[in-house]
């Protein structure tokens, strides 16, 4: 038995933003495993076997694509943005770690994407034009006290931050406690943008500045970033300049 996996990156949205290496992934495979909207946007050729999982069962989906790799079937599993990123390819890794040796052989590899800060931050400039981290604000796995640890960290190293997974409906009141930290570390006319559905048609820009921003305004589909000391806006656009020297002066 020959199987493969690959976990395949589709970015944020629009087909012209999936790289071509991720298109002939998918279309090589026997069967796709993900999370149904991911999957709706990837077209389904002849012979092909669509797994529809739910959003939060990634572990599950990831030992459902290992075993059908295992079992000598080419297998994606179809992940938004790049997989690498809060999603899919550490989940397939976590599980061949906890699972069947045998695992450990199969032909696993990673096709990236366009991910959503990336895909948020050219919707307005160059926001991550200087250092900058990612936090995922979900803590489903891993503990609020982390979360605010490391912002707070980011915040007094003066990085860009890029938060994702901003809200959801079980964590409505999280990113207001996220915003409340940062004000007490960083200027309160720090640029924050809140993007939805970045490199989507439907995207949606909204900027303010710390001491203004608005938690309720994200949602699920938004992706948060928190500008840095040095980060302006220059006519419409907003973009953080690659010294640390001011630029304009
Ligand atoms: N692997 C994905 C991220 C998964 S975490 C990636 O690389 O993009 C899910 C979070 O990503 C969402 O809650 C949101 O914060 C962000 N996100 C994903 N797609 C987005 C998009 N098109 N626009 C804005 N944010 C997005």
């Amino acid at each position: 038995m020959t199987g493969s996996l690959v976990i395949v990156g589709t970015g944020p949205g629009r087909p012209e933003l999936m790289t071509p290496a991720a298109q002939l992934a998918l279309a090589g495979a026997n069967d796709l495993v993900g999370y149904g909207p991911y999957l709706d946007r990837v077209p389904l050729r002849r012979g092909q076997c669509r797994h529809v999982s739910d959003n939060r069962a990634e572990l599950e989906r990831a030992r459902h694509a290992l075993t059908l790799a295992a079992s000598g079937r080419d297998v994606a599993v179809v992940s938004g943005g790049d997989p690498g990123v809060f999603a899919m390819a550490a989940a397939v890794f976590e599980a061949v770690e906890a699972g069947d040796p045998a695992w450990r052989s199969l032909d696993i590899r990673v096709e990236p994407g366009v991910t959503a800060m990336l895909a948020a931050a050219a919707e307005v400039g160059a926001p991550l034009g200087g250092d900058f981290c990612a936090i995922s604000l979900s803590d489903n796995l891993k503990s609020w006290a982390t979360i605010e640890r490391r912002l707070t960290a980011a915040a007094k190293a003066d990085f860009v931050i890029a938060l994702y997974n901003p809200a959801s409906k079980a964590r409505p009141h999280q990113l207001a406690q996220a915003f409340a930290l940062l004000r007490s570390v960083k200027m309160q006319t720090t640029p924050v943008l809140f993007v939805r559905a970045a490199g989507t048609t439907e995207a949606k820009v909204v900027a303010s500045s710390l001491a203004g921003a608005d938690a309720s305004l994200a949602d699920m589909r938004t992706l948060i970033i928190v500008g840095a000391s040095t980060t302006r806006r220059v006519g419409r656009w907003i973009y953080t300049p690659r010294s640390e020297r001011d630029v304009a002066a």
